[in-house]
Formats: structure tokens, sequence, C-alpha cells
């Protein structure tokens, strides 16, 4: 089926220059190569790093103070996973994550497609700062364009690194599947074998990559660290609202009047979000539902549109924020057909090695499909599904259903 996609079958170089030419759907958008940046002060902050000016211990802590955390979407400390895994026994191995996968969510292509040595100077820092050997980059097989632009800036760093002693990287391409961009899974799949979850303990950090202990880190949490070191930590704290702490990039989409990717201080509301950032709710639609975190995320009322968004604030109403992808729905929409949707997604991407999960998506969408809902069996199923499925997928599935039932009775009646 790949190989019969048209785009598949363009070559890196045509897609390269589609993407460099605003050639494609999207608008044209600035573009930062490797002279551009270098230009711009990049790489400084490696050469330092490895001159000795900076101390690992140093960078580390500033990546603890600024807060940063995972931005994947299980949103763990960065500056303490850097500290965790420096403290196992080498070598070590940095994993990065750019499957991105989650639908709705578009932040990291859209980064990426504008200023990749941003990223890669934020990936060779870390990979610094905790003694990294090799580091292995796992792309999404459908961005061609940011596979060209990959492919091709990496070379330039291979051919004129900006400092000598860096480590190896290795670019490797996903196959599509949604499950390869869970951690362990997508460990799996940089080993060549079929991605699916590994049980924890040992953790990634201990045992990660062919053996080793390993740093996994998202793409847009590498894509701070160069700003984060070097205007120092408040740089990032410094924002926020509603109480919480740093800058969220929201990748918005559905009825609102100008999606994208949203530069938007955490906390924020998804009122505001609407409002200040995406220009309101496109002519004829009335704001009624939103899902905070893609398909896993569940599913709120506008009555709930308040709510801050960010990490743990949305656990009380039985969702998550995960890599902030907002999906807004209208009048027009209901939230039953959402959660469908959403099942027969989760249904198609389960990895099948455990059963609750396995089963239990087959058995949730049969429920409902059906023109009544068994709450009763399907709140049996959903308890289970949390409580024994292997990996995030099976626990989190239940929850656009679950939301239904919780938040939008008057569509089951
Ligand atoms: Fe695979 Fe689903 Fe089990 Fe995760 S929960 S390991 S995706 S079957």
């Amino acid at each position: 089926v790949v190989g019969q996609h048209p785009v598949a079958q363009a070559t890196s170089e045509s897609v390269l220059a589609d993407v460099l030419s605003g050639q494609t759907k999207h608008e044209p958008h600035p573009y930062t190569g490797l002279e551009e940046y270098l230009r711009d002060g990049g790489y400084a902050l490696l050469r330092a790093c490895l001159a000795g000016e900076h101390s690992a211990d140093d960078v580390i802590r500033t990546m603890e103070d600024s807060g940063l955390r995972g931005l994947g979407g299980a949103g763990f400390p960065a500056g303490r996973k850097w500290r965790l895994v420096r403290a196992e026994a080498g070598p070590r191995l940095m994993a990065v994550n750019i499957d991105e996968g989650e639908p709705g969510t578009f932040k990291d292509r859209t980064y990426l497609e504008r200023d990749p040595h941003r990223f890669l100077e934020g990936a060779l820092v870390a990979a610094w700062a905790v003694g990294i050997d090799a580091i292995y980059i796992y792309l999404r097989d459908e961005y061609h364009g940011c596979r060209a632009i990959l492919e091709r800036e990496l070379a330039l760093l291979a051919k004129a690194p900006p400092v000598a002693g860096l480590p190896a990287i290795h670019l490797r391409r996903g196959a599509g599947a949604y499950i390869c961009g869970e951690e362990s899974a997508m460990i799996e799949s940089i080993e060549g074998k079929r991605g699916m979850p590994r049980l924890r303990p040992p953790y990634v950090a201990q045992v990660g990559l062919f053996g080793r202990p390993t740093l996994e880190h998202n793409f847009e949490t590498l894509h701070w660290v160069r700003d984060i070191l070097t205007h120092g930590p408040e740089w990032f704290t410094q924002h926020g609202l509603n109480g919480r702490q740093g800058m969220r990039s929201f990748s918005v989409s559905g009825r609102v009047r100008d999606p994208g990717v949203k530069y938007a201080p955490a906390g924020i509301t998804v009122r505001q979000l609407i409002d200040m950032y995406c220009g309101g709710m496109q002519d004829g639609h009335t704001f009624y539902a939103y899902l905070p975190g893609g398909a896993s995320g569940g599913i709120l009322p506008a009555s709930l549109g308040d709510v801050p968004l960010d990490f743990d604030t949305l656990q009380p109403y039985g969702c998550f924020i995960g890599s902030a992808a907002v999906i807004v729905l209208s009048d027009q929409d209901r939230a039953v057909d959402a959660a469908r949707s959403m099942m027969r997604f989760f249904r198609d991407e389960s990895c099948g090695q455990c059963t609750p999960c396995r089963v239990g998506t087959a058995k949730a969408l049969a429920l409902i499909e059906q023109p009544r809902w068994n709450t009763a069996l399907l709140g049996e199923l959903s308890q289970v599904m949390r409580d024994a499925s292997i990996c995030g997928l099976g626990q989190a599935a239940p929850n656009p259903v679950d939301c239904v039932i919780r938040y939008f009775p008057q569509e089951l009646a």
C-alpha cells in the first residue's frame, strides 16, 4: 500500500524542494537551514559545553529548574530523566520519538519543518550532558518532507560538524503504527522487531535500546533545550496562566477559524485558546465540546471550557492533556460520533499483545455502535481495560466512552 502511494514514490529531493519552496498544501514558511542557524549563533551552546565552559551538572540543574516536562504526552520531568540515565552505567543510548501519531497532533512536524537544527542541537547537548554514545531518531514514515529535511541536514552536519567528537546520529523510519509512539514499542521497532510495548520495570532509562540505559525524548522536549539553557530557566518558568508554569505548543484543530500550532502559556483554558489564538469559532458554529488531548485524552463539554489546560489539571475530570492536541467540536457535531471514531481507531491500532485491549476495544466498539448503550456493561469493561492493559493505549482507550456517559447523557437518551 505504501509503495502505491504517490507521495511515497516521490524522491526525498523532490519532497524537500516542495517543502522548502512552499509548494505543499501548507503555507510557505521561513526555513532555517544549517547556514542560517549558524549565523544566528546556533551550536555555540554545544561548542561551549564540549569546551568545558559548562559542567554537565550545571546544565542538568538548569533543566530541572526550568520544570520542562516531556512533551510527548507522559510529562516526565526532563532534567530528572537526564540525571537518572546519567547515573546508569555506560554505554548509554538516546532514542528520539518523532512518531507523532496521536490524532490531532502536528506540533513536532511544524517545528521540524522550520527549524531542524534547534532540535538537533538540543539532542546533542542532552547527549553530552548524559554521556550518550549514539542517538537514534525514530521518524513517522508519513512525514516525507521531514525525512527529506533531516536526511539533508544530518548529511551537512556529518560533513562539517560544528565541533569534533559528536555521537553518531541514526535516522530510522517508522511504518505507520500508532503504538510505536509508545516509548518501549518504539525501542522494539528501532531494534528491528515488531513494535509491541514492554512490561515495566525495568524502565527504559535502565534497560532500553539494545539492552542499554536509554534517554528517550519526544522531539519537542529537545527543541526547547537550547533556549532554556541559553536564556536561563526563568525564560520558560516566567510564563503561565491560572497558577501553571511554562509554555505549551497546542495543536488546535476542528471548528475554529484559525487552526494550527499555538504556542501559548500553560494553564490557558480552551475558551481563551479559541478566542485569543484561533480567531473564535467558524461562522455558524457554536462551541459544544472539546478533546483536550487527542484521541486518548477524553472529551469534555463546553460547560467545562474554563479548566486550565496543563499536565495534571484535567485528571479530576477523567481526562488528560497528553501531547496537547486540542480538537474543538461545535453544535453540528456529536460526542457520541467522536467516541465511536476514536474507539474504531484504538481497535485498529491495538498491537494485540494483551487481551483487555485487543478484545476490549473490539467489544467496546460493538457496544457503542448499538443505538442504545449498555452503560453498566461499558462501565465494567472500561474498568477492566484500565486495570489490566499493559500500556497506555488500552488504559486510555475507554476515556472517550466514559466521558460521553458522564458528560453527554442527553446524546444517549
Ligand atoms: Fe498492545 Fe493494547 Fe496491550 Fe498496549 S494495551 S500492549 S497496545 S494490546
